[in-house]
């Protein structure tokens, strides 16, 4: 007997994970609109307006700006296996999961790489990021992560930016957790590369990488003595499909660029400054709750994402039993900690199509009754009272 398959049927969870977050409807809707040929001329339009909105949001004229096919990490793998050459110096702020991932790929591509630490939930000062450099010969580049999504911590660039510059090192940042959902500069921070992902702050599905190039890490890589070692993340080649030549290299993922076109749409409706500006008002709501509990935020004060908070479990309560009866009995994800948060530490997204004041206030009352049933210790009654007076504020 033949074996059945029963059809599909996730349900329609509320996300506040840390990615992806909830696909607005728009988006889904594009996707299913038909699929044509990688270079049929009404697609290559469509990469033609794809350009020009990244530009827009990542506030750059850098003309090499486009989706590279594959997820956030696949536009981290593209930058560093493009700028980085076997034996080249570079230094990697190491803070979290994800500066770490740096610097585990940089070093598989040959890379000699500096750490420049802080410990997990805080930032990486200026002066760490000068010592590596200082310890470096001839630094290729500085790589560091914008919005650390292991810890929460939102990382400023701007300095250590003009730092890399003095040293004559390509300025890097990881842009997947902060790109639409807190300001992001590349021409005014002076960013060399950056890379970003379509399921955090964008909120479409998983499965493309907005990165953008400067016309200093064009030259770069234009002058490199050795081919980039990997084949499908090969700019040289990839520019050509994405420029004005159009030389096959891979097929595009049609539908997850029709995806990222809508979500993109959709942003500037909105306005980047209101993004931000929504993304704030809903974090303060969510942290002025919290604290009303009695539960305590991980990374450095002033120093807090608003799209990705950490949370402390309270002491004697098993975090996966929260997380499950979060999903259970009210149909919302969190997310666990990594590595040393393991355990002890929940991550709550307010991302995208998921920041909103309704998922603040479902997300407070669920925890205060898992939390009150379990046992913890938590004030009751005063969360969403707290949150509401920060939505009445300015
Ligand atoms: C999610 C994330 C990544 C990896 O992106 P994927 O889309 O999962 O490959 C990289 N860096 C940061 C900061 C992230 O949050």
């Amino acid at each position: 007997m033949a074996d059945t398959f029963s059809e599909l049927k996730p349900p329609a969870r509320v996300l506040l994970g840390p990615g992806p977050s909830n696909v607005h409807p728009r988006v889904m809707k594009a996707m299913l609109t038909p699929v044509i040929g990688h270079l049929d001329p009404e697609f290559i339009a469509v990469m033609e307006e794809l350009k020009k909105l990244l530009r827009t949001v990542f506030r750059t004229d850098n003309e090499l700006t486009f989706p590279a096919s594959g997820t956030g990490s696949a536009g981290m793998e593209m930058i560093l296996a493009n700028l980085i050459e076997d034996g080249d110096e570079i230094v990697v702020g190491v803070n979290g999961a994800f500066g770490a991932r740096i610097a585990d790929s940089a070093e598989r591509l040959g890379a000699k790489v500096h750490k420049a630490e802080a410990e997990w939930g805080r930032i990486i000062e200026p002066a760490t990021v000068e010592h590596a450099l200082k310890q470096s010969k001839k630094p290729k580049l500085v790589a560091i992560v914008h919005a650390e999504t292991s810890t929460g911590v939102h990382q400023p660039l701007e300095e250590i930016s003009a730092i890399a510059e003095r040293h004559g090192a390509l300025m890097v940042a990881d842009a997947v957790t902060s790109l639409a959902c807190v300001p992001v500069e590349i021409d005014k921070w002076k960013i060399d590369a950056c890379y970003s992902c379509t399921q955090k702050g964008l909120s479409a599905p998983p499965g493309l990488a907005p990165v953008t190039f400067s016309a200093r890490a064009m030259e770069a890589v234009r002058t490199r003595k050795s081919k980039c070692k990997s084949w499908y993340l090969d700019l040289a080649m990839i520019a050509n499909y994405w420029g004005e030549s159009r030389v096959y290299h891979h097929t595009a993922p049609i539908t997850m660029n029709y995806a990222l076109y809508e979500a993109l749409r959709v942003v500037i409706e909105e306005g980047l400054e209101t993004r931000w500006e929504r993304h704030r008002r809903n974090a303060a709501a969510l942290h002025a709750g919290l604290s009303a509990m009695g539960l305590k935020l991980v990374a450095q004060e002033g120093y807090r994402l608003p799209e990705l908070s950490t949370v402390a479990a309270p002491d004697g309560i098993d975090e996966a039993q929260v997380r499950a009866a979060l999903l259970k009995d009210y149909n919302i994800e969190i997310a666990a900690g990594l590595g040393p948060f393991r355990g002890k530490v929940w991550r709550v997204g307010l991302m995208g199509e998921s920041c909103k004041r309704e998922n603040v206030t479902l997300l407070l009352g669920a925890l205060e009754q898992i939390l009150t049933a379990m046992g913890a210790e938590v004030a009751r009654g005063r969360a969403l009272e707290a949150a509401a007076a920060a939505y009445a504020e300015k």
